[in-house]
């Protein structure tokens, strides 16, 4: 996690850590099932931060990576759009996140 992910220091990214590496131990996560799913996400959101929150909220998701289905996944509420652009309006208009 910490290769995928970089370095953390105040307690808050800590706790964070700590909860994502729990969730994930808790499903049998391996390093190599958390090195795949680091590159998918990267490939899907090449724009966002991989955090390790958004990585065990997109776990399940992110082991498909034949499952393009030309779905674009809004990472912050999972919804489905029909293109990048789309969800980067979603993502601006709802979220306020801007790419
Ligand atoms: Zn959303």
């Amino acid at each position: 996690m910490t290769v995928e992910l970089g370095k953390i220091s105040t307690r808050s990214e800590r706790g964070r850590r700590n909860a994502a590496v729990k969730e994930l131990r808790d499903v049998g996560a391996t390093p190599d099932e958390i090195s795949a799913r680091v590159r998918e996400y990267r490939k899907r959101w090449p724009h966002l931060t991989l955090t390790e929150t958004a990585l065990v909220k997109h776990w399940s998701a992110l082991a498909n990576p034949d499952d393009e289905r030309r779905v674009v996944m809004c990472p912050e509420c999972g919804l489905g759009f029909q293109s990048e652009r789309r969800v980067g309006e979603h993502m601006a208009n709802v979220h306020g996140v801007y790419a």
